[in-house]
C-alpha cells in the first residue's frame, strides 16, 4: 500500500497506514504534537467551559422564546448525539426538537435507543426517510467507484438534510455531538472522505448511478460553513467540549437513566457503518477507523495505549455477524453475494479519481485554521 517504513507514534497508535503522518525525533506524531500544541490549551472542560455554555445556553432560551422549539439536534442513536441530547433537556433546560434521518440502514438498536430517549425526556422527534431506490442506487454508485468513503452517501443525507430543515424553520441553533475528547485524532482525507463533497458526490453518480436523484437531500460544505452560518445566522453549538465527557461514564448514565443500549463499537449504530468501518477499510484499503478513535481515547486519558494495541490487534468483526452482515448489504443493494465479494476485490480507488473540491476546501480549511476555528488537524 505504501512504500514508506513501517512506523508506529510512541505515544498514541496512528501508523503509516495514514501515508502522510510525520513524526518527531522522539517518534511522537504530528497528532499528538498538535493535540498538545493546538487543542489542549483552546479547550476547557471544566468550571471556564461550564460559565462558557451557561452563557450560551442563556442566549438559546432567550432566542427562543416564543417558539415551539429553541434548537435542533440531530440525532443516531450513538452515544455522542444521544448524550447531547441528555445534557440539552435534562441539564440545560433546553427544549430540542429531535431530528432524525432515516437513510435505510438503521439497527433496531438505534431505533431503540432514540425511541427511549424520546419517551424518558419527552421529546419531539422529527423522522425524514430519504427515498431508499435513490438512496440504494447512489449508495451502490460509490461501492462500485471503488473509493474508501463508501459511507459518503449517508452521511451526506443526514448532513444536507439536517441543515436544510433547520434553515427552512428558521432553527438558529444546532446542538451536536462533535467533540475533541473522543475526536481529537480525526482520520486523515485518504481514510474518510468529506462526505460534504457535492461535487464529488454527483460525478460518481453520474459515472455509476442509474436513477436520477430527485429527492436525495444534497448540500455541499460551501453552503452549510458560509450560507448557513454567516448568512442565514445558524450558529452550530457543540455542547461537549464545555463539560468533562467520559465516553464510558457517558454511556453508562443513558443505560441508567433511560435503558439505553451499548454498542460494541462507536457508530455501530447502523449495520452499514459496521460493515464499512469493521470491514471494508480494513480489509480492502488497510485503513482502521479505530485507530484514530482510540488514539483520541488514548490523548484523553479513557485508555492505555497497550489496550489500544491489544483492542486494534484483534479484527473488529467476529466471522458469524461479518457473513450475516455480508449478505444482508448484498441482498439489500439488489447484488448476490459473489457479486459484492467482486467489487470487494476491485482496484482501489481515491477521493482524487473523481471529481472533487478539494482545492477550496484546502483553501476553506487553512482559513478555519488560522482563525482558531479548527483545530484538529484535517488533511
Ligand atoms: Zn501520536
Amino acid at each position: 500500500m505504501s512504500l514508506r517504513k513501517y512506523q508506529i507514534c510512541t505515544n498514541c497508535i496512528m501508523d503509516t497506514s495514514d501515508s502522510k503522518i510525520s513524526f518527531d525525533s522522539g517518534g511522537r506524531c504530528e497528532y499528538c504534537n498538535n493535540y498538545h500544541s493546538n487543542i489542549v490549551p483552546n479547550w476547557h472542560p471544566d468550571e471556564r467551559g461550564l460559565r462558557e455554555i451557561s452563557a450560551v445556553v442563556d442566549k438559546i432560551k432567550q432566542d427562543g422564546k416564543g417558539r415551539d422549539h429553541d434548537c435542533i439536534i440531530g440525532i443516531s442513536g450513538g452515544v455522542d448525539s444521544s448524550y447531547v441530547t441528555y445534557l440539552a433537556k435534562a441539564k440545560f433546560g433546553l427544549r430540542p426538537l429531535l431530528f432524525h434521518v432515516d437513510a435505510g440502514w438503521n439497527s433496531q438498536q438505534a431505533v431503540n435507543n432514540i425511541e427511549k430517549l424520546v419517551d424518558g425526556l419527552e421529546l419531539d422527534l422529527h423522522t425524514e426517510v430519504v427515498d431508499w431506490q435513490e438512496m440504494k442506487d447512489l449508495q451502490l454508485a460509490f461501492f462500485k467507484a471503488q473509493v474508501p468513503h463508501i459511507d459518503t452517501p449517508q452521511d451526506h443525507a443526514f448532513f444536507a438534510a439536517l441543515y436544510k430543515f433547520a434553515a427552512k424553520h428558521g432553527f438558529k441553533y444546532v446542538l451536536t455531538g462533535a467533540n475533541y475528547s473522543t475526536e481529537c485524532v480525526r482520520e486523515p482525507l485518504e481514510w474518510h472522505y468529506h462526505a460534504g463533497d457535492r461535487r464529488q458526490l454527483l460525478d460518481i453518480h453520474r459515472k455509476f448511478g442509474q436513477r436520477p436523484l430527485k429527492t436525495f437531500p444534497l448540500t455541499d460544505i460551501f453552503t452549510y460553513k458560509l450560507y448557513y452560518q454567516y448568512f442565514k445566522g445558524m450558529k452550530v453549538v457543540k455542547p461537549l467540549n464545555y463539560i468533562p465527557f467520559h465516553k464510558e461514564e457517558a454511556m453508562q448514565e443513558l443505560v441508567d437513566k433511560y435503558g439505553w443500549q451499548k454498542y460494541a463499537h462507536k457508530h455501530y449504530e447502523s449495520r452499514f457503518t459496521r460493515f464499512y468501518e469493521g470491514y471494508w477499510l480494513p480489509k480492502k484499503f488497510g485503513y482502521d477507523k479505530r485507530r484514530a478513535h482510540f488514539s483520541s481515547l488514548i490523548l484523553t486519558g479513557q485508555m492505555s495505549r497497550e489496550e489500544a494495541l491489544n483492542r486494534i490487534a484483534q479484527t473488529a468483526y467476529n466471522p458469524d455477524d461479518l457473513a450475516q452482515d455480508f449478505e444482508y448489504i448484498a441482498t439489500k443493494l439488489d447484488l448476490t453475494v459473489p457479486e459484492l465479494q467482486q467489487i470487494m476485490d476491485g482496484p482501489n480507488k481515491s477521493y482524487k479519481d473523481y471529481a472533487n473540491a478539494m482545492t477550496f476546501i484546502d483553501m476553506g480549511t487553512k482559513i478555519l485554521r488560522a482563525l482558531g476555528i479548527q483545530r484538529a488537524i484535517i488533511r
